[in-house]
């Protein structure tokens, strides 16, 4: 079984940024910046989101957390991110999410402006997106598509399965699966029967949120398998994904592991995506 090693390509992609910034401070007298928001003190967010500043720094971005208190208001909240929009020498805003449950989303995505939206997530970048028009794209399954591409995986005429259908992994994801013209199954919650669709599919992109769900009896022989789960606690404490992953030795063709896979695929494209909206606001 071939490993899809994240890292691997990550550390390939992440050194073709290395140039890319190096011209952009040469003309712009500063390298491209981030700023991540995150509200309250849940511990793997917090990890994140250090990890997600020390990426920035190691190739020459800067990055800057906002770190503010779980009881802040949707209206304190909305006025940081509108003076992070009128900042200019910020090139990316991400909020990390999930949110405490006071505050919403859907406010984040409205208020986020598209021109800096290191996420891909706020409604003006999927409608391009989904329209099949240039923008930044949501990092979960960029990452995955990279990965893909890394290791030759060319999914035109696969037969795929989705597992998970979030805005953030499973509806991106199903949909660039299809513009690589796989044909693609959506599966979610509610699907019966789950296994009947892994089964038949020659990719498989796990997204479910659930710790270890899935595991040889659920992939066809010689399968592709992305594990896009992440999880602290599902091992034995030990950090695991929503696959089996040891099952699959002997059985698929190639799987992504769980560390090492698509996590930092997710970090490098937020890093592509704010070198992106740096330079496409330079031009302005
Ligand atoms: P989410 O918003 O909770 O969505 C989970 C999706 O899976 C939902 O559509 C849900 O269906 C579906 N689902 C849940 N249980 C299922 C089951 N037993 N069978 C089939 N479908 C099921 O999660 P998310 O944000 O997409 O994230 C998914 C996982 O990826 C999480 O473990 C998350 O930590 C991880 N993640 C990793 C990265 C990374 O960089 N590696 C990035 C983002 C997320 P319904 O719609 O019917 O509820």
């Amino acid at each position: 079984m071939l490993v899809l090693d994240g890292k691997e390509v990550s550390g390939k992609v992440r050194a073709s940024l290395v140039p890319r910034i190096e011209a952009f401070k040469a003309r712009n007298e500063r390298p491209p910046h981030l700023t991540v928001v995150i509200v309250g003190d849940d511990k793997a967010s917090h990890v994140y989101v250090r990890n997600k500043k020390i990426a920035c720094e190691k190739v020459g971005m800067t990055s800057t957390i906002h770190s503010l208190p779980a009881d802040i208001t949707q209206n304190e909240l909305n006025e940081l991110l509108e003076t992070l929009n009128q900042d200019d020498a910020v090139d990316g805003i991400l909020v990390q999410f999930p949110l405490p449950a006071h505050l919403s989303s859907h406010e984040v995505l409205k208020t986020v402006s598209p021109e800096k939206d290191a996420d891909g997530l706020t409604y003006t970048s999927l409608g391009y997106f989904f329209a099949g028009q240039p923008t930044v794209r949501p990092c979960t399954p960029e990452g995955v598509m990279t990965i893909l591409k890394h290791f030759n995986i060319n999914v035109e005429g696969m037969r795929a399965v989705v597992v998970g259908r979030s805005n953030i992994v499973g509806k991106p994801m199903a949909h660039m699966l299809t513009e690589a013209n796989a044909t693609v199954t959506l599966c979610h919650s509610k699907t019966k029967n789950l296994s009947e669709y892994t089964k038949q599919a020659d990719l498989v992109v796990v997204a479910a949120g659930k710790a270890r769900l899935l595991g040889k009896d659920d992939f066809k022989k010689d399968a592709v398998v992305i594990d896009v789960g992440m999880h602290g606690t599902g091992n034995n404490g030990k950090l695991c994904g929503d696959v089996r992953f040891e099952e699959l030795q002997g059985w698929a063709k190639a799987a992504t592991p769980v560390p090492g896979g698509v996590g930092p695929m997710t970090i490098t494209t937020l890093l592509q995506n704010t070198c992106l909206l740096a330079e496409k606001r330079a031009l302005r």
